[in-house]
């Protein structure tokens, strides 16, 4: 496969010639050696979208034949599933099956956009002034930077791409540059179904220079992140040189209630798929649980015996459950917010070390922890940890898990077990969160709308208004029959 950026419809190296090894997490081998490009790569590229964007065949091209494209993309992936699947689990570490899962998301939120290409147009709206018509119509916005993490390189990717092509707008991709391979791979799928030169360029490098750099270009129009929230902010600032406009996919701190009256076995269950998935690398883990006080210790003592036996190992094997964490550097922040958690007295139930087992010392591993006699203040139970650490807390009514809940800068997602229907409602509808699983969690998909409340975020992937966020919204007035008004004498 290329190792290089594309830009201008051309596979190119850094122009300094820059290069970096990606590693792989799980034995921190080298899997591929890639471009790295720097601030005048991110120019080039820039200039790129910014020329095709202005000279508008990509633009003006009927959205019906853009949609077909995209389509074409979405089957592209489907064809390489395997492929990309092993390419994702070489660079994260996730077990094979998830990543084959991710791949099957992927290929759908493509052919989804694909299918909105020609159903969002405008609308005539009955205009009050006599003699007139009013319509609003639908526009792209321009050059999009979209710039993605590493926990989901690829989904994280098509949630931004898809709908930028669709919509019309040129861009420029800045994936993760630790976890860059399967986002080259699919600008050569790009290449393949027909997306013309220039309109979708990607650069390779460091957020620090080339995502920056993206972020207050004057040429970028509209800046698409997914991360973290202090990165989400220096963005943020750094948009403003031009007003771009932003969308923001940040963390969370994502609760999940258990009601006392929820069916044990599927609560435990969800409550460690919520947590433990992905080794916790997951914006959305439900990594701070609400436990109603009658329940408490059967659901500890339940969870803990099924986390006990939580397989860590080689993705690829098939009865790995959970890979190793991302890197050295992101295990240590882990260690450290464990170590936070034991001396703000958190009580540690399980886990809080690395693994011992010989075959996993190579890798970044770090074994399932659960803490309990959790409390609200504490920064264990406020602070994004993002890996395998759950916090545990206990609730007395309805109105104490709500504000228990509800109680972090975060927004993003969370869920609430209960057999009581009108009770889960109630508590859904009282979350300030952009998700709300009830007797579930994590599942999202292409048709329903994603993104966070409070500090999680601004402005929505997925779904229609993952569309819109892509476009400008533009009002048509035509008055019908034109006379001088004599306003001025
Ligand atoms: P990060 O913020 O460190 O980096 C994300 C991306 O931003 C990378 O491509 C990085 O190179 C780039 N970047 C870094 N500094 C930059 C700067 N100053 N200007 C421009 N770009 C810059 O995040 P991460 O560690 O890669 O990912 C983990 C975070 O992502 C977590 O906080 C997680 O919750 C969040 N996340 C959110 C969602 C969501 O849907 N809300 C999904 C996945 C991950």
């Amino acid at each position: 496969m290329r190792l290089q950026m594309y830009i201008d419809g051309k596979w190119v190296d850094a122009g300094a010639g820059g290069k970096r090894a990606i590693i792989n997490p799980y034995n921190q081998e080298t899997i591929a050696t890639v471009a790295e490009g720097n601030k005048e790569d991110a120019l080039q590229a820039v200039a790129s979208a910014r020329k095709a964007f202005d000279e508008g065949a990509w633009t003006k091209k009927p959205a019906n034949e853009r949609g077909e494209i995209v389509h074409e993309i979405g089957r592209l992936i489907r064809a390489s599933r395997e492929e990309l699947a092993e390419l994702e689990t070489l660079d994260t570490g996730k077990t094979y099956s998830e990543s084959l899962d991710d791949m099957d998301d992927i290929a759908n939120v493509f052919i989804y956009f694909a299918g909105l290409a020609d159903k969002e147009g405008g609308e005539m709206i009955d205009s009050p002034i006599p003699g007139s018509t009013s319509k609003v119509i639908r526009e792209p916005v321009g050059v999009c930077g979209l710039i993605t993490p590493w926990n989901y390189p690829l989904l994280q990717a098509a949630w931004k791409l898809a709908p930028a092509l669709v919509a019309g707008n040129t861009l420029v991709m800045k994936p993760s540059e630790i976890t860059p391979l399967t986002t080259v791979k699919v600008f050569e799928l790009f290449e393949q179904a027909g997306v013309p030169a220039g309109v979708a360029n990607l650069v390779l490098g460091p957020g620090k220079s080339v995502g920056a750099h993206l972020s207050d270009s004057m040429d970028v129009d509209l800046i698409s992140f997914t991360g973290g929230v202090e990165t989400g902010k220096k963005i943020m600032q750094a948009a403003s040189t031009n007003v771009k406009k932003i969308a923001l996919e940040l963390g969370g701190k994502n609760p999940n209630i258990v009601f006392a009256d929820a069916d044990f076995e599927t609560a435990v269950d969800q409550a460690l798929n919520a947590v433990f998935f992905h080794a916790g690398q997951v914006c959305s883990a439900g990594a701070r649980l609400l436990v109603e006080r009658p329940i408490h210790d059967a659901f500890v003592n339940a969870l803990v015996k099924r986390a006990k036996n939580i397989k860590l190992g080689n993705g690829f094997e098939e009865d790995t459950q959970s890979g190793p964490l991302i890197s050295a550097e992101h295990r240590d922040k882990v260690e450290t917010y464990v170590k936070i958690g034991q001396e703000e007295g958190a009580t540690l139930a399980l886990g809080g070390r690395r693994p011992e087992d010989a075959d996993l010392q190579q890798g970044f591993f770090y074994l399932p922890t659960i803490f309990t006699n959790c409390t609200a203040e504490m920064r264990i139970v406020q602070e994004e940890v993002f890996g395998p650490v759950l916090t545990i807390e206990t609730f007395n009514s309805e109105e104490d898990a709500i504000a228990k809940a509800n109680h972090t800068i975060y927004g993003l997602a969370g869920a609430t077990f209960t057999e009581d229907i009108a009770k889960a409602e109630r508590v859904a509808g009282q979350l300030r969160l952009g998700t709300v699983w009830i007797n579930d969690f994590h599942p999202y998909f292409a048709q329903a709308p994603w993104g966070g409340y409070k500090q999680s975020g601004i402005g929505r992937e997925l779904g229609r208004a993952g569309l819109e966020e892509y476009t400008e919204t533009k009002h048509v007035f035509r008055n019908t029959t034109p006379v001088p008004l004599h306003w001025f004498k």
